[in-house]
């Protein structure tokens, strides 16, 4: 474990993000490449101390090859007046799913396939330990030196009937939140569901974008209002695929986007469709270039 700036030398950065940065940095003692993330937050920002805080209890407790390693949590200690919570993680040097649709546009269904079996096996892992990500989308799934795809980014993730505190209910907005998420019923004390599902939907919003090269639930040119995508998302039919796309493909996003968490694919029900199944290509990556 790595505990302290001391050992690490900062190359460059690698992104940006809500409250912090991600650097790619070297440990002098081993020359061992990581990402460091580090969260600066004052030390009345409460509200972040405390996302930085659950952030850093999950990272610990995560061990999975699908999902970003973390090699150590620590508090940089050089300022007194305002905390900074660094988490050195694997170094992912393919960069994000996000950047990767923006080099290709699209991937063709072989690639989405084995990233969809990746991404469901980390939420299979996470989901076990009783973790919701809540946060799944092409800039969450970062992509290492073999082309694999691994889950990162718990910054708003939450541990449901857990050991740790109850996360917030509020977790800002995204165009990739599930139906159930807009749902004034569980504002009120009506059924509640665990957020599991919610993680399906936006695999399977994240997989659409992958095969049609843009946000796939409203047109493109179409202003991404708050209105607008709660509408698409709530009420909107899904968008209907080229007639390219694999009857098997159309049935795994179908399962994934079915509007009523209740009768939605699981994780489990998902990681033995034949979308995932039938086409494991040996490479299995998702090779840059
Ligand atoms: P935020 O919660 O602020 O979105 P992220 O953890 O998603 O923070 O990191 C922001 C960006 O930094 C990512 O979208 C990605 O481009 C880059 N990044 C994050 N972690 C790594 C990593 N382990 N290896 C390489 N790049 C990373
Ligand atoms: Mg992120």
């Amino acid at each position: 474990d790595i505990k302290g700036l001391a050992e690490l030398e900062k190359l460059a950065v690698l992104g940006h993000g809500n409250g912090g940065t991600v650097y790619k940095v070297r440990q002098r003692r081993s020359s061992s490449i990581y990402a460091l993330k580090v969260l600066r937050f004052d030390h009345d920002a409460i509200g972040i101390w405390h996302q930085a805080g659950r952030e850093a209890e999950i990272l610990k407790r995560v061990d999975s090859q699908f999902v970003v390693r973390c090699h150590g949590v620590f508090d940089s200690g050089t300022d007194a007046d305002s905390g900074e919570l660094c988490f050195v993680m694997e170094y992912m040097e393919g960069g994000s799913l996000h950047d990767v649709l923006r080099l290709r546009r699209r991937l063709p269904e072989s690639v989405i396939s084995d990233v969809a079996r990746r991404v469901l096996e980390g939420l299979k892992y996470l989901h076990g330990m009783k973790i919701v990500h809540r946060d799944i989308k092409p800039s969450n799934l970062l992509i290492n030196g073999k082309g694999e795809v691994k889950i990162a980014d718990f910054g708003v993730s939450q541990v449901v009937a857990g050991s740790l505190e109850a996360g917030d209910s509020y977790v800002g907005t995204s165009a990739y939140m599930s139906p159930e998420r807009f749902d004034s019923e569980k504002w009120n004390g009506g059924p509640n569901d665990d957020g599991f599902a919610g993680d399906v939907w936006a695999l399977g919003v994240t997989m659409l974008e992958c095969y049609m090269g843009h946000f796939p639930l409203i047109a493109p040119g179409q202003k991404p209002d708050w209105a607008t995508l709660m509408c698409a998302i709530c009420f909107g039919e899904p968008p209907k695929l080229v007639e390219t796309a694999s009857p098997d493909f159309e049935s795994f996003i179908q399962r994934c986007l079915e509007k009523d968490w209740r009768n939605r694919g699981t994780v489990l029900e998902l990681l033995s469709h034949p979308f995932v199944t039938k086409r494991c290509t040996s490479a299995g990556g998702l090779f840059l270039g």
